[in-house]
């Protein structure tokens, strides 16, 4: 897995689990540069990271995962979009990014909040084969933090039909709606 985030790890193994397989990520591995992401779409970046870790796969006959994500808030036209990690500059953590999103959104009304969350996951396989799976989930921004668990723009976003935020839902009632649950129950279904 073409990642460092130990928030992705832990939703990523949860979700494969069952499976014959051993999850190995980044953190593994000897040292690796990946990539800039700097293509402009999800699918993009993904296939690059992925392709990234070829020959570190190659040597263990494994399957390559990668993922992209970001969020895209109507308000601001769709920003930050393939930008949000970095929304508030380069190196800048969750706490800068959500503070940020707030700052950007204020004194707007709930009706105009909407937001989407997309994640594009590549699989490489041994054989050459690539694969792209794309998922989405629809929400609105919080006017606030709420909730404790998860990573990056969980406190802020509210998934509606709970009326909770994902921070407040935990991972597994996460999951189960959120854009990377959905596109990895799909990506296991490819690696079962
Ligand atoms: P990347 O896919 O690792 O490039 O992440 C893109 C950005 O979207 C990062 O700032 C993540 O924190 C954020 N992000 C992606 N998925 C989620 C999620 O499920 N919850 C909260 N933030 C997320």
């Amino acid at each position: 897995m073409a990642t460092r985030n130990p928030g992705k790890e832990q939703e990523i193994k949860t979700l494969l689990l069952g499976l014959p397989l051993e999850v190995i990520t980044l953190l593994q591995l000897p040292p690796l540069t990946l990539p800039e992401e700097d293509e402009d779409t999800y699918g993009g970046n993904a296939l690059k990271k992925a392709r990234a870790l070829r020959a570190a796969a190659e040597a263990r006959g494994a399957i390559i995962m990668a993922d992209d994500s970001g969020l895209e808030v109507e308000a601001l036209d769709g920003r930050p979009g393939v930008h949000t990690a970095r929304f508030a500059g380069r190196g800048a953590g969750d706490e800068a990014n959500n503070r940020l999103l707030l700052e950007q959104m204020r004194g707007l009304p709930p009706e105009q909040r909407a937001a989407v969350f997309r994640c594009v996951i590549a699989l490489l396989f041994p054989g050459g084969e690539e694969k792209l799976i794309e998922e989405s989930c629809h929400g609105r921004i919080a006017a606030a933090p709420r909730g404790r668990s998860g990573f990056g723009y969980d406190p802020l976003f509210i998934y509606e039909p709970a009326g909770l935020t994902f921070a407040q839902m935990g991972e597994i009632e996460k999951s189960k709606v959120s854009h990377r649950g959905k596109a990895l129950r799909r990506a296991r279904l490819l690696l079962a």
